[in-house]
């Protein structure tokens, strides 16, 4: 085992892109096409055309972010055209040309099956029309959606307007606010669209970065203070009953990433269940809608067996982790392959409640807010950050088999302190 070298951090390498099908980015592995499915929505034949267009235009690896979007890799100059062709023509296009966001809301995985909530797909699609006639409005703006239930499940961190719906009222949230606002029943499309070209109009990137007075401007529209909804845990893997009596079997792609083929077994579970769409979810999954819990458990089994995760005690929902290399050319560790790993050793800790991130580089693209242990790849081995961001001072450096092996040692009772701590452990390797 190795012993353990302070490191300085690094600045994280530039933020900002926001790639689409006409506008792909370069990465290690070639461009990256970000596509954005309508609502978060995919019917089978859609899931297939994603697959086909994957393997024929890119390298048969796809992404799913954790803003329910897919993205092909391995894309080449030659290749980037077909690819928007082909997914234009099954209505996966980009929608905007504007530099604009090229879908603006995220909606729950249950969104629309919830019994006697309100029709949060409408109020979605309602939004999107709105967005697209806001011109200038910045490409990563998010306006988060979701029923009045039992508490919210998307996170207000990254969303720019966050909106919780029910029959009778809408609350708004913007980002950097401490005060949620209730919303007059008449003019909830009107404070949306103004909400929109405030941030359109600002010159900023977020909403979050709005001056005070910037935001003053929403006042004249009879906004009043609402209580702030309670945050409640968003789905994970498994199977949840439904009121109608259908299951909802929501999976994760590990590590937010599947295969074309991986995609195709999707796409034939998906048309297996019925005629119901199939959608992304923020947990870098898909949630499939089945007649009764005998399919579901079916389907379950097919996508276990297709790599997906399927269940929540599974190891790899505890860790996130980017392409690293070579995927990507910032990184300099396979990431993957080390989060796999890494995964069942993590096993003890994930039952706790522990999260993980495995990270090419200080960007932290997977998980840039901070985990409970995360491994910044730098150099062929990782930094170890405890308890902070991909970009904050590490603990130490180590390399993977010796980080690996201190957590597949420790008591399950350690803390990640203890694991990490400066004892020694070995012969120095340099
Ligand atoms: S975090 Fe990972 S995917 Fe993002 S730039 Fe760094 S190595 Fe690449």
């Amino acid at each position: 085992m190795n012993a353990p070298r302070r490191v300085p951090p690094e600045a994280p390498a530039r933020r900002g892109w926001c790639p689409s099908l006409a506008r792909p980015m370069p990465t290690g592995d070639g461009l990256l096409a970000r596509i954005h499915p309508p609502l978060g929505r995919l019917t089978p034949d859609r899931a297939r055309a994603v697959a086909a267009g994957a393997r024929r235009y890119g390298n048969g690896h796809i992404d799913v972010t954790a803003r329910a979007n897919l993205q092909v890799r391995g894309v080449t100059d030659a290749t980037r055209c077909g690819l928007a062709d082909a997914l234009a023509a099954v209505g996966l296009g980009d929608v905007r040309a504007d530099g604009g966001p090229q879908r603006l809301t995220l909606t729950t995985p249950l969104a629309g099956l919830e019994a006697g909530l309100v029709d949060v797909p409408a109020l979605a699609h309602t939004i999107e029309a709105i967005g697209l006639a806001v011109p200038r409005l910045p490409p990563k703006t998010l306006v988060a959606v979701e029923a009045a239930s039992p508490g919210i499940r998307l996170g207000s961190a990254e969303a720019d307007i966050h909106l919780v719906a029910s029959t009778e009222e809408l609350t708004l949230h913007l980002a950097g606010d401490e005060t949620w606002w209730q919303v007059p029943g008449a003019d909830r499309s009107t404070v949306v669209a103004a909400a929109l070209r405030l941030l359109a109009e600002s010159g900023q990137r977020r909403m979050r970065d709005l001056r005070v007075d910037a935001r003053a401007d929403l006042g004249s529209l009879g906004l009043r203070p609402a209580t702030p909804p309670v945050e409640a845990s968003a789905p994970r893997p498994g199977l949840q009953l439904l009121s109608d009596a259908r299951v909802a079997l929501l999976v994760e792609a590990p590590f937010g990433r599947c295969t074309a083929d991986a995609l195709d077994i999707l796409a034939d579970a998906a048309d297996a269940l019925g005629p119901e769409t199939f959608r992304l979810t923020p947990t870098r999954g898909f949630l499939l809608v089945a007649p009764d819990r005998q399919a579901a458990d079916a389907a379950r089994q097919i996508l276990a067996d297709a790599g997906f995760l399927t269940r929540d005690d599974d190891p790899r929902g505890a860790i996130a982790a980017c392409p690293g290399a070579p995927a990507c050319a910032s990184g300099s560790t396979p990431t993957l392959t080390d989060a796999a790993r890494l995964a069942e050793a993590f096993r003890p800790f994930a039952a706790r409640g522990l999260r993980a991130h495995v990270s090419g580089c200080p960007k932290g693209c997977a998980h840039p807010a901070a985990a409970d242990l995360t491994l910044v790849g730098r150099n062929g081995d990782y930094d170890v950050v405890l308890e902070g961001r991909p970009d904050a001072l590490p603990a130490m450096r180590l390399p993977f088999e010796a980080a690996l092996e201190r957590v597949r040692s420790a008591d399950s009772g350690a803390s990640l302190a203890q694991i990490f701590s400066e004892r020694p452990s070995g012969p120095p390797t340099s």
